[in-house]
């Protein structure tokens, strides 16, 4: 039998086997084949990746920002190479089909190029004159060391929401990947050795809360950025702001969809579809809810039902595959206690996915619920599974009463024609990330990735210029100059 593979982690650029005794298995959950073992680290390796950190902070700080940024532009060619790979890689790991991986890729391949414009990004302002002979200049600075912790579900994608702009901002860095996706981690060792990044500027930590609790009492870590669920943001930025570290923590997330009279139907139907069952609902800007006006409610859930029907569930890497497997068994087995839960709470359950299980893989087909009600535990909970819950309202002001009720706001969206009820939508929704006749309103890396409520916990998110602001700390000089002195004869 061939032996499986145990990972090692990565420190001041060499790979280093963990003195862990315990693993977690990584498996694809597409086969439930075990690819690979990830030690569960210990936090003296934690706190030795993060001294390598430190030691490297020291040159890569004074390395020129143009120079950091060509590095980076090097690693950005290198992953446009190596695309399909990569997304091959996040496809077995994750599950979701390997269209959808490409998708990642090229999401986290654009927060590259945007780190990349660091030199102007970086740059500071200044006020010749403010008062005689006086000015005053602001720079930017690195934090220090940086550490990211990250979900299972874009082992791509939210790594870099995170590292490229912290490096190129002259940080250095250590992650712990989710010990469920830590292959793809690897890989990107690699591009980044290959792109020319010395020693130490990156390191990677495996393992799960040991590590993580490790990276929040080490003095050296000075910043924190988390994305995962709310109970272990909620631990994450408590415990890190507590050790006085910078945290910004993305968290969990329950996303409203509004669809109104004068919407296209079938475009609003392929879009949810796609926003509530691809990459199996495992995404934090998935559709878990749909309230529908009552003009178009019949046809929009006949239409959408009929379509769900005929969504192809297999491995990611078979041709024409939209849906995959959720992550694990007990993801899968969460999922039908909510369909119970659902039944049991008086939802009418118009399409079942325990009627598409699997036992190849961590398979469950696409569920629809309507009669929903905003006290049901399917309405409230995030299930983050292919589970699709549809309300029926009077009109747009209830569609957005109903949502704001939601505990989470990272996204929502509203399908209409109307530019008033776009604006009024606008206004009155809370939630960080809004899509206007459009399923999934994930923002590019210029934006920041802006979740309200129990959605994030701490000021600035990632991405766009709140990423630069979270990753510099300021510099002021208050400068007065002296008059110059001048030859007699002139
Ligand atoms: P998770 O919270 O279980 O794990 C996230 C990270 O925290 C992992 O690295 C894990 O090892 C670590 N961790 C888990 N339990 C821990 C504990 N008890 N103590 C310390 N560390 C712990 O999340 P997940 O299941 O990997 O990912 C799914 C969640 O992530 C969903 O809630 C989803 O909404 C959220 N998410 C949010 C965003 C966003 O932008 N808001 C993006 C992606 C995913």
């Amino acid at each position: 039998m061939e032996k499986i593979k145990v990972l090692k982690n990565y420190v001041n650029g060499e790979w280093v086997e963990s003195s862990s005794k315990e693993t977690v298995n990584v498996y694809d959950p597409a086969t439930k084949e075990v690819m690979a073992e990830g030690p569960l680290s210990l936090k003296d390796e934690l706190n030795q990746a993060a001294e390598a950190a430190q030691n490297a902070f020291e040159d890569w700080k004074n390395t020129a920002v143009p120079k950091r940024a060509r590095i980076l532009f090097k690693f950005q060619q290198l992953l446009m190479e190596h695309k399909q790979e990569l997304a091959e890689i996040i496809t077995k790991e994750n599950g979701k089909s390997v269209n959808e991986s490409l998708g990642e890729v090229q999401r986290g391949i654009e927060n590259v190029e945007f780190a990349a414009g660091a030199p102007s990004l970086m740059m500071g302002d200044s006020l010749s004159s403010i008062a005689s002979n006086i000015e005053g200049t602001n720079y930017r600075y690195p934090v220090g060391v940086v550490g990211g912790i990250t979900p299972f579900n874009f082992p791509m994608m939210v790594p870099c929401w995170m590292f490229p702009m912290a490096l190129a901002t002259g940080n250095t860095f250590v992650m712990k990947p989710s010990e469920k996706t830590p292959l793809l981690m690897e890989k990107l060792v690699e591009l980044l050795e290959a792109s020319g990044l010395p020693n130490g500027v990156f390191n990677v930590v495996n393992g799960a809360h040991d590590v993580v609790d490790g990276i929040l009492e080490n003095e050296n870590i000075k910043a924190v950025s988390f994305v995962g669920s709310k109970p272990v943001g909620e631990h994450v930025y408590k415990k890190g702001t507590d050790n006085l570290k910078r945290v910004q923590a993305l968290t969990g997330a329950k996303n409203h969809t509004i669809i109104l009279n004068d919407a296209d139907v079938n475009q609003a139907v392929k879009e949810v579809i796609g926003a509530a069952f691809g990459s199996a609902g495992e995404r934090c800007m998935a559709a878990a809810v749909v309230a529908v006006e009552d003009g178009i409610y019949d046809e929009f859930v006949q239409k959408l039902k009929t379509e769900s029907e005929n969504i192809k569930m297999g491995h990611g890497l078979d041709e024409g595959v939209f849906l995959g497997p959720v992550i694990r068994e007990q993801n899968k087995e969460k999922t039908i206690h909510y369909i119970e839960k659902g039944e049991e709470e008086g939802a009418t359950l118009l399409l079942d996915g325990r009627e598409n299980l699997s036992d190849d893989g961590y398979f469950i087909g696409p569920t629809i619920f309507e009669d929903v009600k905003t006290n049901m535990t399917i309405w409230k909970d995030e299930i983050f599974a292919p589970l699709l819950s549809i309300v029926r309202v009077k009109d747009l002001k209830e569609g957005i009463k109903t949502t704001n009720e939601s505990e989470f706001a990272n996204g929502a969206c509203l399908f209409t024609d109307s530019a008033s009820s776009i604006r009024y939508f606008r206004e009155n929704i809370d939630a960080g990330m809004l899509g206007i006749n459009l399923g999934v309103p994930a923002p590019m890396a210029i934006f920041p990735f802006s979740g309200w409520k129990s959605s994030f916990f701490g000021s600035l998110h990632t991405n766009g210029k709140d990423g630069v602001e979270f990753y510099t700390r300021k510099k002021v000089v208050t400068a007065r100059h002296l008059e110059p002195t001048f030859s007699e004869e002139e």
